[in-house]
């Protein structure tokens, strides 16, 4: 007999997700509270559920894939009208949230499902939407190692490395540690171009030197934030996501909220997020994150005028 999954949350990320997981052989319904998302997985043969808990209810593993800690609890919870997922699927069933969310907000959700009976996981994700319809994703995983054992051949179907990270939690931990360092590098490479460019010093050059030195990051050798040396790059097509800066912003804010409730002295990381916080309001949102130079590069005109 084969696994049953449900997939809660078919978004930019999830829609491709439970494809992969069916052409893999699973049986998957899934369930999403927006028509466009439903219609997008219809239109790849994704059985639709009548709600959530339908979907959950003889489900051997339940997945979600929402955008924020408080929308995975209320589905893991219910409301008044809505019966929750955890009320609904059968005891035992395995729960795996690939929502970025908090740690805390992970944690918090792993105890819920336990005291409901359930076993839980913790695995977020990196790479994107490309990623995400590839099956070429990062898994960062935090549960218990039994319960990574069932995971983990159901993860490697859409992704291309599962990492087992520890305890609940510390999935999330990994994610936020991950995009600490890369948003701060971002800035950091964007800096630098902008300081080269006033200093007379070609993109090319900069990067040539750059990418074979001390400097090297994947900011610079992947995601390059001027157009030119690395022809993939967002910046090539006017800094089109890519990773949006509203989700870097947002997984800036969970990082800053870490950095604060476990007391670490990190003024870079606090100030890439207001940076990053910035962008995103004046209209950076929906451009890659890259495109931070853009704003740095105008705050420099200002500052020259
Ligand atoms: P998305 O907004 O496209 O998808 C989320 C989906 O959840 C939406 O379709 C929404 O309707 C659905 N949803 C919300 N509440 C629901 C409910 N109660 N029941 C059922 N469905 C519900 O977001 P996304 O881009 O797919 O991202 C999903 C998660 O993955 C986010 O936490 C994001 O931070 C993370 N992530 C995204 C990317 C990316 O490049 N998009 C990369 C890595 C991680």
């Amino acid at each position: 007999m084969s696994t049953k999954i449900a997939f809660i949350g078919l978004g930019h990320m999830g829609c491709p997700m439970a494809a992969n997981l069916m052409k893999a052989g699973y049986e998957v319904s899934g369930f999403d509270v927006a028509p466009a998302a439903i219609e997008a997985a219809t239109a790849l043969g994704i059985p639709i559920a009548e709600s959530a808990g339908s979907a959950a209810a003889d489900a051997d593993i339940v997945i979600t894939m929402l955008q924020t800690g408080d929308q995975v609890m209320r589905v893991y919870n219910g409301t008044d009208e809505v019966k929750g997922l955890l009320g609904a699927a059968r005891p035992g069933t395995l729960f795996i949230d690939s929502s970025t969310i908090a740690v805390d907000d992970a944690r918090r959700a792993a105890q819920l499902a336990y005291d409901a009976g359930h076993r839980a996981m913790d695995a977020p994700v990196s790479g994107g939407v490309v990623g995400a319809e590839a099956a070429t994703l990062a898994f960062m995983v935090g549960g218990s190692d039994e319960d990574f054992a069932v995971a983990e051949p159901v993860l490697q179907t859409m992704g291309k490395r599962v990492v087992h990270c520890g305890e609940s939690g510390l999935g999330q931990a990994a994610k936020v540690c991950n995009n600490l360092i890369l948003g701060i590098s971002m800035i950091g490479v964007s800096e630098a171009f902008v300081l080269g460019e006033r200093l007379g010093l070609s993109h090319q050059a900069l990067f040539d030197v750059a990418s074979n030195a001390s400097g090297q990051c994947w900011a610079l050798t992947t995601n390059c934030p001027v157009p030119g040396p690395v022809p993939t790059s967002p910046a090539n097509r006017d800094y089109q996501p890519g990773f949006a800066a509203a989700l870097m912003a947002k997984d800036l804010g969970l990082a800053a909220r870490a950095l604060e409730s476990t007391g670490v002295h990190a003024e870079i990381g606090m100030l890439a997020n207001e940076l990053y916080q910035r962008f995103a309001e004046s209209g950076g949102a929906d451009t890659d994150f890259s495109g931070i130079i853009n704003s740095i590069r105008d705050q420099s005109e200002k500052g020259a005028a």
